[in-house]
């Protein structure tokens, strides 16, 4: 992972892209947006996806040349501090009266609205696609989180293959510095580029959010128990975020601020 403290004419798609004008692209968008960024490099072939989001997926890039040539690039943006630490501690069922929580959940529109911007212009700049951060509204339009998938792809599958961060036992993509406290998009680009490959420490005896946090049971399959709890809890937006916060207090992601 490449962490930056982080318009142009667009490439042709016959002109030759680099990694390091992406990278340096990415860092001057970061930097514009008052945020620190992640991103990574992986093939689209050598990521693993559910069978309809790569169907999805598919079509979606369909134009954008051979299938062999094109590289995901997996972006992220991190949250600040005092935005995790809105976040309760440890476990609660609905939400305190001082309505702190929001702040996080006021932050998880902003980081998909930059993120939604950043990725369109890497796009735009370097002639692929982007894949927005995330379906807003989602959560309590479906009737179960299944009905989700063919319509998106994993950002989390991307980063995980790019080496961005480890699948964690919480089932998100845990970075080395900042643990889960960021929010990933993905832009496809028309060459080859070579892939990330970096050593990631993984969660080694630490089980912290499974404590924490009750439903979070990832061999039962969870996540539909999670956007049912998303609904009830009804912040301004669609979170809640108790193991985000756990996992980043144990990565250490407070020490690195
Ligand atoms: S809290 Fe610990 S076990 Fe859970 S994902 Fe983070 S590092 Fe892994
Ligand atoms: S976001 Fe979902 S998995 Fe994480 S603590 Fe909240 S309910 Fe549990």
């Amino acid at each position: 992972m490449r962490s930056v403290g982080c318009e142009q004419i667009s490439k042709s798609t016959n002109q030759q892209i680099s990694k390091k004008e992406i990278e340096e692209e990415f860092r001057r968008l970061c930097e514009r947006a008052g945020r620190r960024g992640v991103i990574g490099f992986v093939p689209v072939g050598d990521v693993r996806l559910l069978p309809e989001q790569s169907a999805y997926l598919r079509r979606k890039l369909d134009g954008l040349g051979p299938w062999s040539d094109i590289t995901a690039v997996s972006i992220g943006l991190l949250y600040h501090e005092v935005e995790i630490l809105a976040i309760p501690a440890g476990w609660v069922s609905k939400p305190p009266e001082d309505g702190r929580w929001n702040q996080y959940a006021r932050a998880y529109a902003e980081l998909n609205r930059l993120l939604n911007h950043i990725a369109s212009q890497l796009a735009r700049r370097f002639g692929g696609m982007a894949e927005m951060a995330t379906l807003e509204g989602w959560v309590g339009q479906v009737k179960h989180v299944n009905d989700y998938f063919p319509h998106c792809v994993s950002h989390r599958a991307f980063a995980e293959a790019a080496k961005v961060g480890w699948r964690g036992r919480s089932g998100l993509v845990i970075t080395p510095r900042v643990g889960p406290a960021l929010r990933f998009a993905t832009v496809f680009v028309p060459q080859r580029l070579s892939p990330d490959d970096r050593a990631l420490p993984g969660c080694g005896d630490c089980r912290v959010c499974l404590e924490v946090c009750p439903i979070l049971r990832p061999e039962e399959g969870y996540r539909e128990r999670c956007r049912r709890r998303l609904v009830a809890l009804g912040l301004e937006d669609e979170v809640c975020g108790i193991c985000v916060r756990v996992c980043w207090e144990a990565v250490g992601g407070s020490a690195s601020r």
